[in-house]
């Protein structure tokens, strides 16, 4: 196994995130809570860019939970369909938006531990929601930060709960900057295939550099 980041790198890269990053937003286009947590749902195995071309005829028909709680589902899905997984997002959109005008009185709870008591709401789901909506200390970790940490030596968990924790514990502070960073770093950056190390900014505490020549 590469080596583990130190206390000295971990901090380094802390600084190094948010500098460039401190400003970054998701690249899902929201105007609400609603959209926001529509938006995430459908991201999950899909691109930001594709979910952007899906939402605005998605949200003219379903303004809000009340309109996608009696959605009809064949009818859902022809909103959904280019979608990755369109057929379980969509069972499960109308699940969320039920849990919603039934549980919580039409309003989107906004707390991580009560937004995963939405039906088809996760951990990871409720986490981003949170760091967006709410600039809220947390870290969640989707297939770019995975990646991410294991080549800066931050976490070598082999799941993403594992390695959410570590990093969590591990930075304590800043949370929501470093995941955005994380997110856009590696969406960019020190993508999966050809990773360009050239243009890296903390390519001095790269634990593996599989594709850098330096
Ligand atoms: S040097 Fe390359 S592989 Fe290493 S963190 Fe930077 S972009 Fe990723």
């Amino acid at each position: 196994m590469p080596k583990k980041a130190t206390k000295k790198e971990i901090e380094a890269i802390r600084e190094a995130f948010i500098s460039r990053y401190k400003d970054a937003k998701t690249e899902l286009n929201y105007k609400n809570l609603y959209e926001l947590l529509v938006a995430i749902m459908l991201s999950a195995q899909c691109t930001d860019k594709r979910v952007n071309i899906i939402t605005p005829p998605l949200f003219k028909n379903y303004p809000s939970t009340k309109e996608l709680a009696s959605a009809d589902i064949d009818e859902l899905k022809e909103y959904i369909k280019t979608c990755s997984f369109f057929n379980n997002k969509a069972k499960n959109l109308i699940k969320m938006a039920k849990s919603v005008e039934n549980d919580f009185g039409g309003e989107i709870p906004l707390d991580e531990k009560e937004l995963i008591k939405l039906a088809g709401v996760g951990q990871k789901t409720a986490n981003v929601v949170m760091i967006e909506y709410k600039q809220k200390n947390l870290m969640a970790v989707d297939t770019h930060v995975f990646r991410v940490a294991h080549r800066l030596g931050l976490s070598y968990a082999n799941t993403p709960a594992k390695v959410e924790e570590e990093l969590t514990k591990k930075f304590k502070t800043d949370l929501y900057i470093l995941h955005q960073g994380f997110v856009l770093f590696g969406r960019y950056i020190c993508t999966a295939k050809n990773p360009k190390c050239d243009e890296c900014f903390v390519k001095e505490y790269c634990k593996e550099k599989p594709f850098n020549s330096k």
